[in-house]
């Protein structure tokens, strides 16, 4: 038996906690959310106006309100004000499927729901759904109610083995007993800037969202974005300065693949899942500490945990965390002997309420503790652990077949379950393999019903994924199918794991055979050892069958040794089957591969739309648009020339919009066009448009996306310039004090980050910091931008002889001279100005996007029809 520090702390609900660090520390940054800034007080303050908002759209105490929102700068804005009204929060991700976020909230008895899009709309009885990007919050003090540490803060709903997720109660008081305790390991101090990496509906956010403001730290937020790229993160790691981050090893994994090289002073916890002894190593070298902490949710985030040492022979799970005991123990409820295997249980102030409406799940796992009088409950966690000499809780799996991919607890019984549900399906057993990169991946064995449908289990496979997308988050979606004729058996009648891959029925000689042409054949072979597996056809899609970027990586890298030419990477995107790339190398791959015009959207008979890139020369900041226009409009997309092709040929902007004329008028030969272009991108379109009209082409629509219609400084003489700067000064004062007013946040944001770069850019030509050089792909990109900007510093904006629709974002977070047409009203015949929400960058973003989206079908439907 372990037990923890005993120590006091307050018995009261969370966010009265957090309002004393307000006291504390009023004027302390608190949260940072991109270029959106609030200060303790202005959390406090803003928390309230939501609260009262809340409470007057019927959040009584008791409410389980469903939170479905996005990483964003009102997230725990909202979650604060939830607990504020005395309500209990459902965190939900965005992305799970309709059915799995109808069901927890029915389940849980949710009757708010809080969402920042109209695009999905959700309708149950009972049910109030509120869009809070569309709602009018006032500044009201609300007269909030009297919570009880002892209510539920929030569920959490986890994976269920029966087939359904089950939702876990944690209380104010469980949560408030494990920040206190983080106080004193890892630590915490309100010097810290914690960088918040994790969904919502994942337990450990809780502690991220929590702990630094509890001890008057700044939470930091990265958007999901960069949550996802190991570069941007390392990025903000290093821009931010951050000292707290906590992660699964997964992220840690992609973070030291990334290029994470350098030694930063930052406390790192990593938790999920096992810490590997190598992967533990090489974050040893590059942080300040590391620490390795366990817990499940039905006892608060964690409840163990310890500092990692350069000198520890194994990584342990460490000790009980406050207030908390661990036991080891056997079937009976003994405690094993001393260096024994047992079942690890858990006991003390983290042992939450028990699961949702589950008496039956609730009475076999939260079961009375023994060990102590009355009627005080401990969790049986169902993982297997076993002491150290140092008294130490060393982990060693699973009882059961719960499963960790990059963190995630999943349960294979509930994709078994609705395996089952799909007609064809006799059986299903779901289990998981190791790949080629070390990365575990989800597999599902299959029986069929009718030995006939045997032959169509390749397409079959597809009907199963899309099916299991309509219950399950994608990442409880297996990878790999494969197919079964009997289930292999140990003698005592159990399912044989380990002779599952050997029972799968081969299909390998077949499929060879299908490869017809020397070159496929060789894919074939680069393929099946990058997959690590040959049941796959040439047809199937690289994506299906369980490809990802690191084996995109590894296959050009092959192909480059085959053929002896590079490849770029998005061919493999582009021509995602063997027989497509086969094709495509076969004729040549550079024409259609150094392409700069992309599909993005297919479908729909209406003209196609063409977006230009912007600034970042890419497309994907126009993901969202795109997905929100109609499924009837064919999108394709400009993205820089270079980004794709292995050399860069860019002089001026007139070449660079001829050449994207030429890729136009090769795969649209006669038109009618709609044009739109992003910022910078505007000027490309502008001149793409000329083009295009003398050449008897007719242009239906020239879109401007927020692009300012500003030359180049060069064409001014130095007495303009100078004078031109003057005469801004007075009215761009009055302009920062509205903003500052309006949007205070940001705009004090937005003149901080033109400070630091300005600062930057002096220190640098200084030589007093020193610039990073760029290796790779990276390289190539900054040499592509350098291009690309001599082009704009060349570049003299002439008059456009049509009409021009301006897209303006509604919030500016810089100065222009012309805030009404940005400066396009002397250079077109006729400037159409359309106002949408957000600003240069969040216009792009949810939720702002849909209102965007909706309003650029409305112009481009109306002028179809004019
Ligand atoms: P969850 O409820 O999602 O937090 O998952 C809890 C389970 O994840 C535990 O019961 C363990 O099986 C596993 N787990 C969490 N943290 C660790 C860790 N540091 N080392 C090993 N396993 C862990």
């Amino acid at each position: 038996m372990l037990i923890g520090e005993r120590f006091t702390y307050p018995l009261e609900p969370l966010h009265r906690v957090i309002s004393k660090t307000v006291k504390k520390y009023p004027d302390a940054l608190a949260y940072k959310y991109q270029d959106q800034l609030l200060t303790y007080s202005m959390l406090e303050e803003q928390s309230d106006y939501m609260a009262a908002f809340l409470m007057a759209n019927g959040l009584c105490p008791g409410t389980v309100v469903g939170v479905l929102l996005d990483r964003s700068a009102t997230l725990v804005v909202t979650l604060l004000a939830i607990l504020k009204a005395g309500g209990v929060y459902l965190p939900m991700d965005i992305d799970f499927p309709e059915d799995r976020i109808l069901y927890m909230l029915e389940d849980s008895g949710a009757t708010m729901l809080l969402t920042y899009s109209d695009k999905r709309v959700f309708s149950a009885e009972n049910l109030t759904v509120i869009n809070l990007s569309l709602a009018e919050i006032a500044q009201l003090k609300p007269e909030l109610p009297r919570v009880s540490h002892e209510w539920p803060a929030y569920i959490l709903y986890t994976s269920g083995s029966t087939g359904r997720p089950k939702g876990v109660k944690v209380t104010h008081q469980n949560l408030v007993n494990l920040l206190m305790s983080m106080f004193s390991f890892p630590g915490m101090v309100h010097t810290d800037k914690l960088l918040a990496v994790t969904t919502i509906s994942f337990d450990i956010s809780n502690l991220e969202l929590f702990l630094p403001l509890t001890a008057g730290a700044t939470l930091v937020m990265a958007d999901a974005a960069t949550a996802r790229d190991g570069k941007a993160l390392f990025r903000m790691m290093k821009q931010e300065q951050i000292t707290f981050m906590q992660a699964t090893p997964a992220t840690w994994k992609l973070l030291l693949l990334s290029g994470w090289d350098e030694k930063l002073d930052i406390k790192i916890v990593s938790c999920g899942e096992p810490l590997p002894k190598d992967l533990a190593e090489k974050i040893l070298e590059r942080c300040a500490s590391l620490w390795n902490m366990y817990g499940p949710t039905e006892t608060t985030i964690y409840s163990t945990g310890k500092q990692i040492l350069k000198t520890d022979r194994v990584i342990t799970i460490g000790k009980p965390i406050g207030n908390t005991e661990v036991y080891i123990l056997d079937d009976q409820l003994n405690p094993v002997p001393w260096g024994e295997i047992g079942e690890i249980y858990i006991s003390g102030d983290g042992v939450t309420q028990g699961y949702f409406a589950q008496p039956e799940l609730d009475a076999e796992k939260f079961v009375i503790d023994p060990f102590k009088d009355g009627s005080a409950k401990m969790y049986r966690t169902g993982d297997l652990g076993q002491l150290t000499a140092d008294d130490e809780i060393l982990y060693l799996g699973r009882l059961d077949k719960q499963i960790k991919i990059r963190g995630y607890r999943i349960e294979a019984g509930e994709i078994e379950y609705q395996l089952k549900k799909c007609p064809e399906v006799a059986e299903a057993v779901v289990t998981t393999r190791t790949d080629r990169s070390h990365d575990l991946r989800l597999v599902a064995y299959v029986m069929l019903k009718d030995f006939a449908l045997n032959l169509n289990f390749k397409s079959l496979q597809h009907d199963f994924k899309d099916r299991l997308a309509q219950e399950l988050p994608s990442y409880m979606i297996p990878s790999e199918f494969y197919l079964l004729e009997e289930l292999p058996l140990t003698l005592n009648g159990k399912i044989d794991y380990k002779a599952l891959p050997a029972a799968v029925r081969k299909t390998t000689g077949k499929v060879i055979a299908s490869a017809d042409t020397e070159l496929e054949k060789n894919l074939f072979a680069i393929w099946a050892e990058a997959l690590d597996t040959t049941d796959f056809t040439i047809d199937d899609d690289f994506l299906d069958v369980g490809g990802h970027s690191l084996i995109a990586l590894y296959i050009m890298n092959e192909i480059e040794k085959l053929l002896g030419k590079t490849v770029p990477i998005s061919a493999l995107y582009e021509y995602p089957t063997i027989r497509k790339l086969a094709a495509v190398l076969d004729n040549g791959i550079s024409d259609s591969l150094a392409a700069s015009l992309v599909k993005l959207k297919s479908g729909g008979d209406k003209h196609p739309l063409y977006l230009i890139h912007g600034n970042g020369l890419n497309l994907l900041n126009f993901n969202a648009l795109v997905q929100y226009l109609p499924d009837d409009q064919p999108v394709y997309g400009f993205q820089a020339i270079g980004l794709n092709a292995s050399d860069a040929e860019i002089g001026t902007m007139e070449q660079v919009a001829a050449r994207y004329v030429k890729e136009l008028l090769h795969q649209n030969p006669d038109g009618p066009y709609l044009l739109a272009g992003y910022s910078y991108g505007g000027n490309i379109g502008i001149e793409m448009a000329r083009i295009l009209k003398n050449m008897g082409k007719e242009i239906r629509l020239l879109a401007l996306f927020d692009a300012n219609a500003q030359n180049s400084e060069k064409y001014n003489s130095w007495t303009s310039r100078i004078g031109r700067k003057i005469l801004r000064q007075g009215p761009k004062a009055v302009w920062f004090t509205r903003s500052l007013v309006k949007t205070p946040a940001k705009a004090i944001g937005y003149q901080l980050f033109l400070l630091r770069n300005n600062a930057n850019r002096i220190l640098q030509k200084l030589r007093l910091v020193k610039q990073e050089k760029s290796i790779g792909v990276f390289e190539q990109l900054e040499r592509v931008t350098q291009k690309y900007n001599e082009a704009y510093y060349n570049y003299r904006i002439k008059p456009y002889d049509g009409e021009i629709y301006l897209f303006k974002a509604a919030e500016r977070v810089y100065f222009v001279d012309d805030a009404e047409q940005l400066g396009w009203g002397k250079y077109a015949l006729k400037v159409h100005v359309r106002e949408v929400p957000g600003d240069h960058k969040t216009m792009f973003e949810e939720p702002n996007v849909a209102t965007f989206a909706a309003e650029l079908t409305r112009v481009i439907d109306a002028i179809n029809c004019a």
